[in-house]
């Protein structure tokens, strides 16, 4: 008869040198860096905005108000990067954190005038990277302290670092991610049905929202599976399976082609529905949250919840390496279409013991990047 599969479960060790300490001047002075760094960035897109900012999320904030976030960012920085002198230890983070504040404030600092900006059709989400970090540090990093899955799990984990630069460059080509899956929409012109959409928008705005979910989810369990299942198409996928480290950054590690064509595809189902704007927006908010929470180090239970929609815990049984786990759990938003299809895998008690791919993938960004040209060259030549 054949045994049932064991689960070992995942064993973190502390890992002291990396960690976050009070008194040390290492938290001060990652926290300068990082301000300092933001508020440059930001500096930077007030002077230029529309090469720098997003027209479609510029029409979301008040670039005035925001400028108040940014004073307080600057001084912020100058001071955590005076407390990392004072404590006295890391004391090159803190100075550079400082150089990059005083760099923002001899450019104009939150005193740049705001004006109208000539829209661009491309240009680099430099506000879309700022505001998203922030929201994502202050929201994510809190619930995973609270609630870790491996409590010894640094922020600070291996690879934190090339997890940040896919963050950023996402972040940034969000204009051109936008172009091309509005492009690629408009090919479904020929779909379009009046009452289609006008029965979707006789619809209550929460239905609406339900139905969008049920209709991406869809598309994106098998966008997803195919990924996976066809042979040619799995080393670009495999960039994203390459993390080892589940955390809230570890979602961002996408090869630019699976990012394209994700957004692309999920695009025709929220082009042809038709959905009024506030579903819309309900629905690209509740994505993107889901996108990143599902990745998070998190071991809050969910409750019932995890019956219905995709949680850390299924997520992270996708990301598993173990014989069981592998080629599971496609579903981006509920479960349903893996339960339907037959790819559901959830031992609530059990969580992965490894996370990654079975052939390990280079570990540069750059190195990523060409992985599925390399692939494909070494099966054709
Ligand atoms: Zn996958
Ligand atoms: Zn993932």
């Amino acid at each position: 008869m054949k045994q049932p599969y064991r689960y070992q479960g995942r064993q973190v060790p502390p890992d002291p040198q990396n960690a976050f300490r009070l008194g040390e001047g290492k938290i001060s002075g990652y926290c300068s860096v990082a301000l300092g760094a933001l508020s440059l960035l930001a500096v930077l897109a007030y002077l230029y905005p529309s090469w720098l900012t997003t027209t479609e999320l510029r029409r979301v904030y008040d670039a005035g108000q925001l400028q108040q976030v940014l004073k307080y960012g600057m001084y912020f920085s100058l001071f955590f990067g005076v407390l990392t002198f004072a404590l006295n230890g890391y004391r090159r983070l803190g100075a550079l954190g400082m150089v990059l504040t005083l760099g923002a404030f001899a450019l104009g600092g939150y005193r740049v005038p705001v004006g109208q900006v000539e829209p661009r059709t491309l240009s680099l989400g430099v506000d879309w990277l700022i505001l998203a970090f922030l929201g994502s540090v202050a929201v994510f990093t809190t619930l995973e302290k609270l609630f870790p899955k491996y409590r010894n799990q640094n922020i600070l984990r291996p690879e934190w670092g090339l997890d940040l630069l896919y963050f950023c460059i996402n972040h940034l080509a969000i204009s051109a991610i936008l172009i091309y899956a509005n492009y690629h929409a408009s090919h479904f012109d020929w779909a379009i049905s009046p009452s289609v959409q006008g029965a979707v928008q006789a619809m209550p705005v929460w239905l609406q929202v339900v139905l969008i979910i049920l209709c991406a989810d869809f598309v994106l369990y098998w966008e997803h599976r195919l990924f996976h299942e066809v042979r040619w198409l799995w080393p670009v996928h495999a960039v994203h399976h390459s993390v080892e480290h589940m955390d809230w950054l570890a979602g961002s590690r996408g090869h630019f082609v699976q990012i394209f064509s994700e957004r692309a595809m999920v695009m025709i189902p929220l082009y042809l529905l038709g959905a009024s704007e506030a579903a819309l927006n309900a629905y690209v908010a509740f994505a993107a949250l889901q996108a990143v929470l599902i990745h998070c180090n998190l071991g809050l239970p969910f409750g019932p919840l995890k019956y219905l929609l995709v949680t850390p815990q299924f997520h992270h049984w996708h990301h598993g390496s173990e014989q069981p786990a592998l080629d599971t759990n496609y579903s981006a938003h509920t479960v349903l279409f893996d339960r339907l299809f037959g790819t559901y895998h959830m031992p609530v008690a059990h969580w992965p013991a490894e996370y990654g791919t079975t052939v390990r993938l280079p570990r540069t960004f750059m190195a990523q990047t060409l992985y599925p040209l390399r692939q494909w060259l070494k099966r054709l030549l």
